[in-house]
């Protein structure tokens, strides 16, 4: 009996062993660099109940591609708003979550100065607290009209936007929200921000995203030579075989152990 549990308990624990070693290798790349980027997408938010929208069913009906069509939401402003309601009210009720936090704590606590660039629209780590998010599909958090320009906060849109209505500017024309839909240009000063933080990098740490789409996804390549990758990401992505750490864990079993790791400034 207790050769049966000595070999079971040994054997159960081995994957956990490798991964505790790895996370400790994640530990000492994140102390030893001092500006950090992380490009993060959909994984960093399924912890925060928010699904990947690339292949989302159910409560939010249809997926991203469906919805964010900007020829589409032109054409018929009033059915875009019906269905979005859902939607946004699924987003904007969502809290950050271990990983986004753990990404924060990086800057507040250890003193590191950490670059967010995010393919996100739901504004998780600004809410966590990171200070530098570059938001290259745009932000749910804002949104414009389409007549004017004039730019809205949340405050003002939200009750419309939570009960399926268009929201509408002072001038009368009906507001959009400031993400990138299909069909319209990324937003300029974001990819600028992202690629002046990976020139700085000194570390890249790819989060829940399985690079796939472009341009975000080439972002890595504008790192210095000598820039180490860590990838964290449930499924594989082009980058893994360049990396010095691929995990393939969720993110809430690696990123916040080893950010406690990682002495306070
Ligand atoms: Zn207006």
């Amino acid at each position: 009996m207790t050769d049966n549990l000595y070999s079971n308990s040994e054997y159960n624990s081995e994957p956990d062993l490798v991964l505790d070693a790895k996370i400790q290798l994640l530990a000492g790349k994140l102390s030893v660099a001092n500006r950090i980027v992380f490009l993060t997408g959909a994984g960093v938010s399924t912890d925060s109940g928010i699904p990947d929208f690339r292949s989302s069913t159910g409560i939010y009906q249809m997926t991203s591609e469906d919805l964010f069509r900007i020829d589409r939401f032109l054409a018929n402003t009033e059915w875009f708003y019906s269905i979005f309601g859902n939607f946004y009210a699924g987003i904007a009720d969502a809290k950050p979550n271990t990983g986004h936090l753990a990404i924060a704590e990086l800057e507040k606590r250890c003193g590191k100065l950490i670059d967010v660039v995010t393919q996100n629209i739901d504004a998780l780590h600004s809410a966590a607290g990171s200070t530098s998010v570059a938001e290259v599909h745009g932000t749910l958090r804002t949104a414009s009209c389409l007549k004017c320009a004039k730019q809205y906060s949340q405050d003002y849109f939200e009750p419309d936007m939570r009960s399926g209505r268009v929201p509408r500017c002072s001038c009368g024309g009906a507001l959009k929200p400031d993400v990138t839909f299909f069909g319209e240009m990324l937003p300029e000063h974001a990819f600028v921000q992202a690629r002046s933080a990976m020139k700085e990098a000194e570390l890249l740490v790819v989060v829940g995203t399985s690079l796939q789409v472009t341009p975000a996804a080439l972002l890595p390549r504008e790192c210095p030579a000598d820039t180490p990758f860590v990838i964290i990401n449930k499924t594989p992505t082009y980058l893994d075989s360049e990396a010095a750490l691929v995990f393939y864990e969720s993110i809430g079993d690696v990123l916040p152990q080893a950010v406690s790791l990682v002495k306070s400034a």
